[in-house]
């Protein structure tokens, strides 16, 4: 069968769970050459030797680490073509008592990261004549109760810049489109893949999130981080050459219901 992202020079943030590390197993899977990024060394290891991605440590906190990710692509597989900003995670912001550190890890961690990251990549997709950029934003972005305000606010910021640098980039044969998730079953929903969690307690967590998520849900399911990697899929592939300056809500119809917050412990 012809896979769909043969030759394609792939760098992922944050591959080390949910959403990303299913993605980088499909980019793999459908031809891709790719190199993922994460904090967590053991995670990243252990994945890399699963799917045969190369796995790069690195804190998208960071100019240098994110440039750095850029560049191992670049000097290992000789250019870059598809870049998913995807690393991400919750932050706080209360309108009442917000404080600057709080606002300032917020942008830092979901807006300048891809940002940054689309600078990095850029020069080396004009080199190829092209490339395609995803950044992961949410329906928290287009919605309330999805997400706490400062995570929404800076989400729905990820999503106009997107929009707007894919009518910059075009004309370079630059894609940027962007997926606006819904609820997708990761650890995201208990702090993220850093919280220690005992032996089988993330089987019992996940079977439980499943399920709320599920009953939160038109369609009477959880997302799986294999919808969302499907979407990057799509947009990455030829199929979507014509896609650009796009939000890609992948949310089982969530944003069009009326709304109760679950109980997603
Ligand atoms: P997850 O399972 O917790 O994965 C988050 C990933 O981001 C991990 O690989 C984590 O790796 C990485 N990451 C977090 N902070 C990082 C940092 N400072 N530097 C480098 N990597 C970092 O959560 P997920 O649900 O897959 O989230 C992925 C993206 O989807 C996020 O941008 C999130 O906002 C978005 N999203 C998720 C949902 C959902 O319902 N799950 C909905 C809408 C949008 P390390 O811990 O190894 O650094």
């Amino acid at each position: 069968m012809n896979k769909r992202l043969r030759e394609k020079v792939a760098v992922i943030s944050g591959g080390t769970s949910g959403i990303g590390e299913a993605t980088v197993e499909l980019f793999v899977k459908e031809g891709a050459e790719v190199v993922f990024s994460g904090r967590s060394v053991e995670k990243g290891k252990t994945i890399a030797e699963r799917t045969g991605a190369i796995y790069f440590q690195a804190d998208v906190m960071s100019e240098e680490d994110i440039e750095g990710t850029i560049k191992v692509a670049v000097d290992r597989y000789g250019g870059l073509d598809i870049l998913f900003n995807n690393a991400g995670g919750t932050t706080k912001g209360p309108v009442e008592t917000v404080t600057a550190e709080e606002i300032n890890y917020a942008w830092t961690l979901l807006f300048s990261s891809a940002v940054l990251s689309t600078k990095h990549a850029v020069p080396y997709m004009k080199q190829r004549g092209g490339g395609c950029i995803i950044n992961n934003s949410s329906i928290a972005g287009l919605r309330d109760n999805q997400g706490d305000l400062m995570y929404s606010s800076v989400k729905a910021a990820l999503t106009h810049y997107s929009k707007l640098a894919g009518a910059r980039l075009g004309p370079d044969g630059i894609r940027v489109n962007v997926i606006s998730p819904g609820a997708i079953a990761t650890p995201i929903f208990w702090g993220g893949s850093q919280v220690a969690l005992e032996d089988g307690e993330y089987e019992g967590k996940m079977g439980k999130l499943q399920r709320n998520l599920a009953k939160a849900s038109p369609l009477a399911t959880s997302g799986f981080p294999l919808d969302i990697a499907n979407g990057a899929l799509f947009l990455a592939s030829e199929e979507g050459r014509f896609i650009n300056s796009h939000d890609l809500v992948i949310d089982g119809g969530r944003t069009s219901m009326f709304y109760e917050k679950p109980d997603q412990s």
